[in-house]
């Protein structure tokens, strides 16, 4: 296997397990992990707090204006698999998991301004390669020639039943129809805006982890990149 490093994007629906798929590679590889959706969530819980969106309506010019002011920064500590993401210095990382922001997130991501912000944050991250990234034009718009990219799905049920039991897990209570109605509205949001949609790149691998387990789709995912390191 050859040394040189490569940039992997993984992009895919909602809740269909691409950060686990995504920090296990990078742990694998020694490669950084980036999640862009923690960046979108971050503008999103600064929007909240500011009162810049609200029940899904956003106050699009005053958040573009705003912008400038708002700092994102993620710090990933490879040898845990975790990451924190920092707004304007503050350790958001639990609130911006929370219904508020999933509720609001994909509205937001709607605002060009905004995602050109990220992408100029997300380009910089993988200007030496060996980075992971997952969202949801990563292998369409923000790294057209990354060397592999995956497009992961998984039924919208069987994602609001792994998100359920991962919030239950938690101890937080949650209802699984209000986590399967704001996976089907994130969906439909992101595969129909008209600033860089969800879909598939035409060069990137399907992974349809319905029916696999977590091991299974890892082994696949981590003989792809393997075979693509060869070369
Ligand atoms: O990946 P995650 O579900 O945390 O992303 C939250 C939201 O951020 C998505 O539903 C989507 O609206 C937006 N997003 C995006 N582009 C990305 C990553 C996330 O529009 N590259």
């Amino acid at each position: 296997m050859t040394n040189h490093k490569i940039i992997i994007a993984i992009d895919g629906h909602s809740s269909c397990g691409k950060s686990t798929i995504a920090k296990a590679v990078a742990a694998r590889f020694g490669y950084i992990f980036m999640d862009s959706g923690a960046m979108y969530r971050a503008v999103t819980l600064y929007a909240l707090r500011h009162k810049l969106v609200a029940d899904g309506e956003v106050k699009r010019e005053e958040l573009i204006n705003a912008l400038p002011q708002i700092k994102i920064e993620i710090r990933y500590y490879p040898e845990i698999q975790k990451s924190d993401t920092f707004l304007n210095g503050e350790n958001v990382e639990q609130e911006i998991r929370q219904l508020p922001v999933s509720q609001n997130v994909s509205p937001v991501a709607t605002i060009a301004e905004v995602r050109q912000a990220m992408v100029k944050l997300q380009r910089k991250l993988g200007e030496n390669k060996g980075i992971v990234m997952d969202g949801r034009d990563i292998g369409t718009v923000v790294f057209p020639e990354a060397e592999l990219k995956f497009f992961v799905t998984a039924s919208a049920e069987i994602r609001a039943k792994r998100r359920f039991d991962e919030l239950t897990a938690k101890g937080e209570t949650v209802s699984f129809a209000e986590i399967l109605q704001n996976i089907q509205e994130r969906d439909r949001i992101d595969s129909t805006r008209v600033a860089s949609p969800l879909r598939k790149a035409d060069d990137a691998l399907v992974l349809d982890n319905s029916n696999l387990t977590q091991e299974e789709q890892l082994e696949w995912v981590i003989g792809k990149v393997e075979e693509r390191l060869k070369f």
